[in-house]
């Protein structure tokens, strides 16, 4: 008899074993969290999503051959552990604390720092992506909800249909009572409907050097206000949401920063955030070092030109003048230089970058609005040369430098893909090219991004 017990003990213990080799996807749930190979992934780009190496990963699952790696194939993720299920990603949402992302995802809040080998709750910043792990959720599913001023768990449980005790239970509460005013507790939802959009989101994320995001407030607002590193963000109205286009500087050191975000929402509750925020490279090159008339990098008449520009941009309308993505504005788009790239002036430090997207003289000279909006700047500049700057609204700029003509004039409206002007190389320039420029809320961004994506 004991002899029989210890054989069911050790049978028992034997199927906790981890898998080591790869097996395809089945139905039954793994003891271990795992990842399923997606299209697309390779070996590196999984090890970089998890922080860990490709060789601990080919030496855990023991794998015969990194270079192949079958899609739906399961992965043991060395050192990740805390829960048993499939392993995924999921951006972490403006103003979510571990608690909520723990309770939504029905994970122990241990289970989940576990999971992101964390250890403080300043490591979830925006851009972060969690690691979580989707358990068996029987057709359930689970939404947050805001309790209301002076609302209990037992108010609330009765409203969402639940029992107070499963709503303690699953809110990690060991009493009903440990409830703190206007938190968020989750709702199981047995007839299972989609998740409703969350009122505010930040394209783009992680936010990248010289790359263009933007801030949708899904609601009617009162004064939405926000900050990057200090840096105020513009928002605008559009179809009753608020709207906030930006860019990151390219020369921005990457890291974490403060991001603040806050308004009156349309129940008049004051919205106020505080987060940290990633920024990460854009990896942009360096250049080879650039000879100029060393007079030209510190003239007085240059940072005069600055301010004329700072001026015009400083100003514009509060209408989206454009719609969809924005065109080339030439008819062959050969480019000669990309945006971003770091500059170095006569042996210095390599501290200045390319604002803009150099377009040669490819097919002709014809220089056309990227998109519709208006003309606030024609006319020459010393180091820009002949130059013209469309707005496009909401804080967004185009600008077209060097130019041989200019055919427009300030105050002239335009649309899309007119004709404005002719390549050149007027003002500092070694030879005949279109330096197209794109400034979001004061910060020049690569252009390609606009040609590419619809903003916001
Ligand atoms: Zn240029």
């Amino acid at each position: 008899m004991k002899f029989l017990r210890i054989l069911i003990v050790l049978l028992l213990l034997s199927t906790r074993q981890p898998a080591i080799s790869p097996v395809i996807a089945q139905s039954e749930p793994p003891r271990l969290p795992v990842y399923i190979v997606q299209p697309g992934d390779s070996l590196n780009l999984i090890a970089l999503k998890f922080n860990v190496s490709a060789e601990d990963i080919v030496a855990v699952n023991g794998l015969p051959d990194p270079n192949i790696l079958q899609v739906n194939t399961q992965l043991v993720i060395p050192g990740i552990t805390g829960a048993e299920g499939i392993l995924s990603f999921e951006p972490l949402k403006l103003g979510e604390t571990p608690v909520q992302i723990a309770r939504r995802s029905n994970l122990l809040l241990n289970s989940l720092y576990k999971l992101n080998r964390i250890t403080s709750p300043s490591e979830f910043f925006l851009g972060a992506n969690i690691i979580l792990v989707n358990q068996e959720s029987e057709g359930q599913e689970r939404h947050l909800y805001k309790l209301q001023p002076n609302e209990s768990l037992l108010d609330a449980a009765i409203k969402n249909n639940q029992s107070l005790w499963q709503m303690t239970f699953e809110n990690q509460y060991n009493y009903p009572w440990q409830v703190i005013p206007n938190e968020k507790v989750v709702v199981i939802n047995k007839n299972a409907e989609a998740a409703s959009e969350e009122t505010v989101s930040i394209e783009n994320l992680p936010l990248k050097q010289g790359k263009t995001s933007s801030i949708i407030i899904r609601d009617v607002v009162t004064n939405p206000s926000a900050t990057l590193d200090n840096m105020p963000i513009d928002f605008y109205d559009l179809e009753g949401y608020s709207v906030a286009i930006f860019g990151v500087n390219a020369l921005k050191e990457t890291g974490l920063y403060p991001f603040h975000i806050e308004y009156t929402d349309s129940a008049q509750n004051k919205i106020n955030v505080d987060q940290l925020i990633l920024i990460q490279s854009g990896f942009y090159p360096k250049d080879p070092p650039l000879s100029v008339d060393p007079t030209t990098l510190e003239a007085e008449s240059s940072q005069k030109e600055e301010e004329i520009v700072t001026q015009i941009i400083s100003q514009h309308s509060t209408t989206k003048l454009w719609d969809g993505v924005f065109q080339w504005p030439t008819d062959d788009p050969c480019i000669k230089s990309a945006f971003g790239n770091r500059r170095s002036y006569n042996g210095g430090p390599y501290d200045h970058y390319h604002a803009g997207l150099d377009l040669g003289v490819c097919l002709n000279l014809n220089i056309y609005a990227a998109a519709d909006g208006i003309v606030v700047f024609a006319g020459p500049l010393e180091v820009r040369g002949n130059a013209t700057i469309i707005d496009h609204g909401f804080g967004v700029f185009s600008g077209y430098w060097h130019q041989s003509k200019i055919l427009v004039e300030v105050g002239q409206k335009v649309t899309a893909h007119q004709l404005i002007g002719e390549i050149g190389t007027t003002g500092r320039s070694t030879g005949p090219h279109l330096h197209w420029e794109m400034i979001a809320n004061g910060v020049s961004v690569n252009p390609i991004d606009w040609i590419e994506t619809s903003f916001p």
